[in-house]
């Protein structure tokens, strides 16, 4: 049975998600606000001691509102099925949590987020990291790897490392997005990359469970 201090912490994070959530939804800290649809801040279990980190919202989670929809999404799904986890047993979010877009041959397209709009928003990031206290975290794709492990990182130099970042063992994969552009022999090498990270993470998440 869960001690009142247990109790009390765990309605605690609920609770300063909620609020951050809430100061999200109305933020207006960077340009993404004009064209943003929803804001997208995250979902799972808060006590759960993985957190994986993506880039930011694209066209559908914009439409939606929650991370990881689509195509990406699937393959995300399949990635954590890969070591029998489901989405709910994590927390997953982004470092920005509006869609970054722009206009190419009259079309809208996703775009990774810029510098100026990753330093806006990475108060709310902060606040997240703060609150769940991951113990492992796993950065899909640069952009996430440079806000929360190192802003030298370079994905196909640094992946699959460990490294010390806010109290966690953090390391940083491909973002599934990136591993669905690739093709032939490059798509069956950076697939293996990630099956390989991916169980590197699970490894040392299964010895926070045991400790
Ligand atoms: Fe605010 Fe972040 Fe959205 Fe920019 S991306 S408007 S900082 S919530």
């Amino acid at each position: 049975m869960d001690s009142l201090f247990d109790v009390l912490e765990e309605e605690n994070r609920e609770e300063r998600l909620a609020e951050v959530a809430r100061q999200v939804s109305v933020c207006t800290r960077c340009d993404l606000a004009r064209t943003r649809t929803n804001t997208v801040f995250g979902t799972g279990d808060p006590y759960s001691p993985l957190m994986l980190i993506g880039e930011g919202p694209g066209e559908n989670e914009d439409a939606s509102g929650l991370p990881f929809v689509g195509r990406a999404g699937k393959l995300l799904d399949d990635i954590l099925a890969a070591v029998n986890l489901t989405r709910e047993q994590i927390y997953l979010t982004n470092v920005v949590k509006c869609r970054a877009s722009e206009e190419l041959n009259g079309r809208i397209r996703n775009r990774q987020p810029n510098a100026k709009e990753i330093r806006a928003c990475n108060p709310y990031l902060q606040a997240q990291l703060e609150t769940i206290k991951p113990k492992v975290i796993l950065c899909l794709g640069a952009p996430a790897a440079r806000t929360v492990i190192d802003p030298n990182f370079k994905i196909t130099r640094d992946r699959g490392k460990w490294y010390r970042a806010h109290g966690a063992q953090a390391m940083a994969t491909f973002h599934p997005a990136y591993i669905l552009r690739q093709r032939g022999e490059e798509l069956r090498q950076t697939k293996l990359q990630v099956w390989q990270d991916i169980q590197n993470v699970y490894a040392e998440y299964e010895k926070v469970l045991e400790s």
